[in-house]
């Protein structure tokens, strides 16, 4: 139980938090908005001069457009040599605790490249424009007609003030905004695991992010809803899994999760598939 004092420095330092990272993001929006005046018309994947203000040029688009509408299991969004195909990854079981995966495509280029510009070059509008082309494709279209509430995956404290933003939140916002559908925080990271990309095994990821989430107060809402999980990149699935296996706590009619990529678990491109 929180003292008056204790629950009154939380609140203030979210609210000083939550200016600063508004700040934050506004300025980077305006180095943006300056770079792209300075260097107009180059494709976010390959540096390519585009015309019109199009964030890709031709070449990238319809790569990136290969790679969401590549054939995919239904329930665990891994890739399959032809739709409707057995799943050689989930073996039609889906990925615990979710009903279905989706995601735009696998992680491979032109979207790995837009995802690295997004999440460790400050470019989060990409975030907005692969939310975009995500929300467009027709089985996130069938999903989102009966999703009530979108929760982002969040990021640690320490990690989003150092970041500047939730890579997940402006996915989620974006796809909420078309959708009108309620962002909800129903989950918060109780402590700073360490970056799921520099763990190799799967064992290390699921022990990095095991009880890493607790339920929030908002999550109240989320109850007898049909609820999504939003993330940028789902690999081996343990921080989804963890924040999913959290949100069960608080009695969804059903949880999805979607992402903007899936990569290999084991880190070969999906060649022994
Ligand atoms: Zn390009
Ligand atoms: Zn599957």
């Amino acid at each position: 139980m929180l003292s008056a004092g204790e629950g009154a420095f939380k609140s203030t330092r979210r609210g000083v938090w939550s200016i600063f990272s508004h700040v934050h993001v506004k300025l980077r929006s305006l180095l943006h908005h300056v770079l792209d005046f300075c260097y107009p018309g180059a494709c976010g994947a390959c540096d390519a001069f585009v015309e019109g203000g199009d964030v890709l040029c031709e070449t990238c688009d319809a790569e990136l457009e290969k790679l969401a509408n590549a054939p995919a299991c239904t329930l665990c969004a891994m890739p399959l040599g032809s739709d409707g195909a057995p799943c050689p990854y989930c073996h039609n079981r889906g990925v615990f605790p979710f009903d279905r995966v989706i995601r735009l495509g696998v992680f491979a280029d032109p979207l790995k490249h837009l995802i690295h510009q997004m999440k460790y070059h400050g470019r989060w509008g990409l975030a907005e424009v692969l939310a975009d082309r995500l929300a467009d494709t027709e089985r996130a279209k069938g999903l989102l007609t009966e999703t009530q509430a979108i929760v982002p995956v969040p990021l640690h404290f320490k990690r989003h003030v150092s970041r500047g933003y939730n890579q997940a939140d402006v996915i989620a916002r974006q796809i909420a905004s078309r959708c009108a559908i309620p962002v909800i925080h129903a989950v918060r990271r109780t402590r700073d695991t360490e970056t799921q990309t520099n763990l190799h095994s799967h064992e290390k990821r699921i022990d990095n992010v095991r009880a890493a989430f607790a339920l929030r107060r908002a999550a109240r809402s989320i109850r007898g809803k049909h609820v999504i999980v939003v993330d940028d990149v789902m690999t081996v699935g343990a921080t989804l899994k963890e924040v999913g296996r959290t949100l069960k706590k608080a009695e969804p009619a059903s949880l999805c999760a979607i992402v903007l990529a899936i990569a290999d678990p084991k880190g070969r491109g999906f060649e022994a598939f």
